[in-house]
């Protein structure tokens, strides 16, 4: 992105500059400006957050154009199903979306945090309840995976998850959600294994994985120190995958609670290190809500790009509902929102992979893109009228898929309480 060293840019510069005879006033600005484009030569200028690299395109159009051909066929049946296709499932593993960052080695993708964005977002234009599936087999069971795995887990495990097998995230418990921490699945050391009991609810994609990464305590006189991440295969004895939830939204997206009745796991089933259980899940949801902001802004923009459209074709009063200037106001507004949530989102994404802090700026990306996906779900239904109310557009099912983002990885309040401690500490001295 160098601008080269007599860009056109220079070369008019010089010229205005020597030909229309500037007042001292436009000299000085003249000359600032033609000094920060020099500097920018020489050290290299700032690109726009929404630049993306040729395989960032390359993946985002491909993405776009498989959720058209081979999602958007099958997401009106599957919210009415509340059940995720089979063949949905298998393509995205086809497509490589299931291990986006996982090593070509093990058969994944080897590709980027960023285009993980950019796919959850443009899978969630279409469908938010694949952009999630998708969502937690790439920023959590993948990642927790390549960052602690042993040589032998990874080998096991990662050439499946990137292929045909779907992985479960399990932290929640019916008395722990907000206090995750709080949790009672307990762990206990036998000689060379664990048995693990109690039981998680609200497990995503449980009816289909075939792993589950579960967060127990080994210790509880330690309190959260002894939470330790365990891998527990889908046919493993005494883990019961109970009835799936029947839910407002993000219907096709199985939510189950999960049983552990002395389920066996041997010691090397441990992923990292024991007691360390709670710096996983910690470090994991502070990158996973970057993907949750991406869903919500996937979501969004879907919902706006499917109303748009219907008010400049709607015509009342003589004119296309589009022209009247009380709309326009509003469209213009939420298109802003949107621009807003995409630029948090990206920067919150481009600081993770730049090794920056990023915790502050991710909480505020899923915060606000979870706030900019109820307001614009809303508007659309508005904007839409009668119809926008009816299953015959899609749009009543984006407003009944947004609500979830205000809840998990956090809810809305529990962002608003990370960011608080940040901004108090920004201003400690
Ligand atoms: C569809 C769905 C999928 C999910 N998937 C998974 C999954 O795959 N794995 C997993 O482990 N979990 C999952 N969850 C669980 C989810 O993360 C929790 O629901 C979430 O963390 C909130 O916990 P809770 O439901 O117990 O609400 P609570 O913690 O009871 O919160 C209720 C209300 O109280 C507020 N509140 C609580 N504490 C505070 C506080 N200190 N200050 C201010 N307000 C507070 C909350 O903001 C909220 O408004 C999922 C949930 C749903 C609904």
């Amino acid at each position: 992105n160098k601008i080269p060293f007599f860009s056109p840019t220079h070369i008019s510069a010089l010229l205005s500059f020597f030909l229309f005879k500037p007042t001292d006033k436009e000299r000085h600005v003249g000359q600032l400006e033609f000094a920060l484009s020099l500097h920018n030569s020489v050290v290299g200028s700032f690109p726009p957050l929404q630049t993306y690299s040729e395989e960032e395109n390359m993946m985002r159009e491909a993405v776009k154009k498989y959720a058209q051909e081979r999602i958007a066929p099958f997401v009106s049946k599957m919210d009415e199903n509340s059940a995720m296709d089979e063949d949905v499932i298998k393509s995205l593993f086809e497509q490589g979306l299931m291990g986006i960052e996982i090593d070509p080695e093990y058969g994944g993708t080897g590709s980027t945090f960023f285009s993980s964005i950019l796919v959850i977002e443009e899978l969630a234009k279409v469908d938010p309840s694949v952009a999630v599936l998708c969502d937690i087999q790439n920023t959590l069971i993948n990642t927790l995976f390549v960052k602690l795995g042993t040589p032998a887990q990874k080998e096991q495990y990662l050439s499946r998850l990137s292929t045909d097998m779907i992985g479960s995230f399990c932290l929640s418990e019916a008395e722990a959600g907000s206090d995750a921490f709080a949790l009672k699945t307990r762990a206990e050391k036998h000689k060379d294994y664990y048995i693990i009991n109690g039981s998680k609810m609200w497990i995503s994609n449980a009816e289909h994985a075939g792993v589950f990464l579960v967060m127990a305590n080994v210790d509880p006189s330690a309190g959260y120190r002894g939470i330790t991440c365990f891998i527990v295969d889908q046919d493993t004895e005494g883990l019961e995958i109970c009835k799936k939830e029947n839910k407002l939204g993000l219907r096709a997206s199985s939510t189950c609670p999960l049983n552990f009745d002395n389920v066996k796991v041997p010691e090397k089933n441990i992923l990292g290190q024991i007691g360390h259980g709670y710096k996983y899940a910690i470090g994991m949801l502070n990158e996973g809500r970057i993907g949750i902001a991406a869903q919500m802004l996937g979501l969004a923009q879907g919902c706006f790009d499917n109303t748009i459209p219907y008010t400049r074709q709607r015509v009342q009063f003589g004119k296309r509902i589009f022209d009247f200037q009380g709309m326009q106001h509003q469209i213009a507004h939420v298109a802003t929102q949107i621009e807003a949530a995409r630029l948090l989102t990206y920067n919150a994404a481009r600081l993770k992979e730049a090794g920056r802090p990023f915790i502050k700026e991710a909480c505020m990306a899923k915060y606000f893109c979870a706030e900019l996906a109820t307001l614009t779900t809303s508007k659309c239904i508005e904007w839409m009228g009668g119809v926008g109310f009816t299953k015959d557009y899609p749009i009543e099912k984006y407003y009944r898929d947004c609500k979830i983002g205000t809840i998990y990885e956090g809810t809305t309040n529990v962002q608003l309480s990370t960011m608080a401690k940040f901004i108090d500490k920004e201003y400690d001295h």
